[in-house]
């Protein structure tokens, strides 16, 4: 971190910043010109917030060379990160597909959409148990019965299965029943939840806020990996822009900047970036040529009728074809996407 003062700084004001960052446990640099202090701060500086340092009213400028993020950070360990999901490897050269419906509806309705989608060609079972829907009077979910159903599921066909949690004293039933706890959009701050994940190993997808940077969202990991559980996914779901014909912008730059800064892997939901089932397919192959890990999309037998999310539903056979190109895409870039186990 290096730390700019003010032309008019007094020899007293730059002893007592020293004095400060040292009292902290850093190394201090000093490079004093004419007119220009600069003084360089060295040591783990994430737990500094460079904001802070305006308080000084001498203090002119902060410039951050390292991340504020330690644990998910590439510099910190440059190979990937493989999450293992219930024996399903996310994070190496295979693509695993993740599909089913935005929410368990039905016992019957599980048992008739899990072998379509193992079928098309998916490794893991989506469904969510408790929904956080805009409107309280919209389908709240099963709750704790549609994780039960999601367990039956999943010992019946023998695929992991990953639901959303929201909150903290659900974790046990969640460890219980799932393979992959999500946190959702409107979770990836809710610190004291992300706390709580960092104390179990169970694997994580952390899904990006509706509006949160890349670097806010890899905070959010921190907070995981900084409690033990270093099994984390992050997820790419769209964010809010000023755009108006899909749900949400899928910002797909995220994808490379992700590889770029953290060792995590990253999947990619097109389903609630694009809000419509007809733009799913071409977000996926943009996703999957631009280096995502996988990829999280619903899927509902008839989505006509669905109780949440119907819109942005594929069909299972439309999930089948499109799986099929995204196998193409993946072997185009030299990467695989297993048809068996
Ligand atoms: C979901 O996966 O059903 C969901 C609600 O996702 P998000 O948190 O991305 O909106
Ligand atoms: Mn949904």
């Amino acid at each position: 971190m290096i730390i700019k003062l003010k032309n008019n700084v007094l020899p007293s004001e730059i002893e007592e910043i020293k004095n400060h960052l040292i009292s902290k446990g850093f190394g201090i640099h000093e490079s004093i010109g004419k007119s220009t202090v600069i003084i360089g701060v060295i040591g783990d500086t994430t737990i500094i917030d460079p904001n802070s340092l305006y308080a000084y009213e001498f203090v002119d400028t902060v410039l951050r060379v390292q991340e504020p993020f330690k644990k998910v950070n590439r510099k910190f360990k440059p190979e990937d990160t493989v999450v293992d999901v219930g024996g399903v490897k996310i994070g190496g050269k295979n693509i695993v597909i993740m599909g089913g419906p935005c929410a368990v509806e039905s016992n019957q309705q599980i048992d008739e959409i899990t072998p379509m989608v193992i079928e098309a060609g998916a490794k893991i079972l989506r469904g969510g148990a408790y929904k956080p829907r805009t409107s309280p009077y919209s389908f709240q979910g099963l709750e704790q019965e549609g994780l039960e159903i999601l367990n039956r599921a999943k010992n019946k066909y023998g695929i992991p299965v990953v639901s959303e949690i929201m909150n903290i004293e659900d974790i046990d039933d969640f460890v219980k029943n799932v393979d992959l706890i999500q946190v959702g959009a409107r979770n990836m701050q809710n610190f004291a939840l992300l706390k709580e994940l960092g104390k179990i190993n169970k694997p994580i997808l952390l899904k990006r806020g509706i509006a949160n940077t890349i670097e806010e969202w890899l905070m959010s990991a921190e907070y995981i990996l900084a409690g033990g559980n270093t099994n984390v996914i992050l997820c790419e779901r769209g964010i809010r822009t000023f755009e108006t014909s899909t749900r949400n912008t899928l910002d797909i730059s995220a994808i490379p900047v992700i590889k770029k800064l953290s060792h995590l892997p990253i999947v990619i939901d097109p389903s609630h970036a694009a809000g419509r089932w007809e733009y799913i397919e071409s977000l996926s192959l943009a996703a999957i040529a631009a280096g995502a890990d996988g990829l999280i999309i619903e899927v509902h037998q008839n989505p006509e009728i669905a109780l949440s999310d119907g819109q942005q539903s594929l069909k299972p056979h439309k999930f089948s074809s499109l799986i099929a190109k995204c196998r193409k895409v993946a072997e185009a870039i030299d990467r695989t996407l297993e048809e068996f186990d």
